[in-house]
């Protein structure tokens, strides 16, 4: 035994006098760091270590770089030599470092912006970082908007989402912390925030009644009472302290949608036509994307009632509803029969499921369905406190119970009546399978499919509806 320990002790002071001979040599062997990134270096040294490697060219544009154990200086001749390092680093590699569209660094990082904020200039827009919001691009068109209203120390504040394309137009949105920029081609690139956005939200977005804004909001006090308006491409958006939103006179916004675009049909009076809305509670679920493009192809509204506990993890399906104006309804946290509860319960259920929607879409919606239907004074009275009007129904169609497509169908068809709230469950791939066959048959007969607000044509907080 004791020849073998002697053996092993032998061969580690080798070892060790070989790692003593390499240790200085790899110190020797130090990437050299020279030209504009050796003088940046200099100066960001303590920031970002030491040279990992050479300093390595032919980027594009004429570009080189060395990588430090804490970051990256790269340099063009345009540019000249800027550090990047971090979670604004890592935002600018996974979008394809220097050929990605923000193109090279033009500054190094500058903190101390508003709320603890940082950010980094490139030759196309800014990356911002904040503690809160998480780190984020802004660039092209949205950020020249951005730009004109203040940066991060505008109404809407820093980036909480990347920019998403692919709208009516050609258009693209971004989220902020306080609201949205949208641009399109055709309406440029605007803010929408606050009491407006809620307004044009709940109005079926950019594919609703107004279209993009083409205005930023503007602003004024008169006689105490203040003022917002923000011009849309079919109609302006009034807000007042005093009377909250003032909408267009109605013959005007038909009238203007009529000349811009007589196919789109602009929107519907369903005091004039015949309309109903179909309503899906207790998703998001795993058919609600099928469902989704079976209203997509037909042009059809519906509105959604979520459960508050499935909203996080399908926030993409609820985006997608807000982006094609399908209206978001709140149907309780974790659908409860909440006439069991006093106030404070029902006010966290209902509170919480308006929050985790809000995170998702940004929408704050305005319709509630108490679960099963079950409400009494409490219910409606906390539900008036949160501005949401109670949406019961006129047509029920069991579908929870009779999971047959052709019985859901047949009840929808059979019942329908203009004014009729229709109310289904997108959780059951039944009721989901019935969808073509109600879209067709309504509009066979002449219906027009729309959401529960364009229905009812305006609610008031805490009254209860049942149809129009
Ligand atoms: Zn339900």
């Amino acid at each position: 035994m004791s020849s073998v320990v002697g053996r092993l002790v032998r061969v580690l002071g080798v070892l060790g006098v070989v790692l003593a001979l390499l240790l200085p040599m790899q110190a020797n062997a130090a990437p050299p760091v020279t030209g504009a990134i050796g003088d940046r270096w200099q100066q960001v040294r303590s920031m970002i270590g030491e040279p990992l490697e050479p300093e390595f060219c032919g980027l594009v544009q004429g570009g080189c770089a060395q990588r430090f154990e804490r970051g990256s200086i790269y340099r063009t001749e345009r540019t000249g030599a800027r550090e990047i390092r971090g979670a604004i680093r890592d935002i600018w590699g996974a979008n394809g470092w220097e050929r990605g569209i923000s193109g090279y660094p033009t500054s190094g990082e500058f903190c101390g912006l508003r709320d603890r904020g940082c950010g980094q200039r490139f030759q196309n827009g800014n990356i911002y970082f904040h503690p809160r919001y998480g780190t984020y691009r802004v660039f092209g068109a949205i950020f020249d908007g951005w730009s004109r209203i203040g940066w991060e120390n505008s109404t809407i504040g820093y980036p909480a989402a990347g920019e998403a394309c692919g709208l009516r137009g050609g258009g693209c949105f971004q989220r902020f912390a306080n609201g949205f920029m949208y641009w399109s081609p055709a309406s440029g690139s605007y803010a929408v925030t606050g009491r407006i956005l809620d307004h044009w939200a709940a109005n079926g977005w950019e594919t609703g009644r107004y279209g993009y804004p083409t205005s930023n909001e503007s602003c004024r006090t008169e006689g105490g009472v203040r003022i917002c308006d923000q011009n849309y491409q079919r109609g302006r958006i009034t807000w007042r302290s005093d009377r909250g939103i003032v909408t267009p006179a109605a013959p005007a916004t038909v009238a203007a949608a009529a000349t811009t675009r007589p196919s789109a049909g602009g929107r519907v009076d369903c005091s004039v036509q015949r309309c109903v809305a179909l309503t899906y509670d207790d998703g998001p679920g795993v058919h609600t994307n099928r469902l989704l493009d079976t209203l997509g192809r037909n042009d059809a509204k519906a509105t959604f009632f979520l459960v508050g506990d499935r909203v996080p993890a399908n926030a993409a399906t609820v985006r997608r509803m807000r982006d094609m104006g399908m209206e978001i309804g709140n149907h309780s946290r974790s659908h409860p029969n909440l006439t069991g509860y006093g106030s404070g319960t029902i006010r966290s259920q209902l509170a919480e499921t308006q929050n985790r929607i809000r995170t998702a879409s940004g929408v704050t919606p305005t319709v509630v369905r108490p679960p099963y239907g079950a409400r009494n004074s409490t219910v409606d009275s906390v539900a008036r406190e949160q501005g949401l009007s109670v949406i019961m129904w006129s047509v029920d169609t069991w579908d929870w119970r009779d999971r047959n497509a052709s019985t859901v169908t047949n009840r929808v068809l059979g019942q329908a009546k203009p004014g009729s709230i229709i109310l289904m469950h997108d959780i059951h791939s039944t009721t989901v399978d019935a969808a073509p066959a109600i879209v067709s048959g309504l509009k066979a007969r002449g219906y027009e499919l729309v959401t529960v607000s364009e229905l009812l044509g305006g609610t008031q907080p805490g009254r209860v509806y049942t149809a129009r």
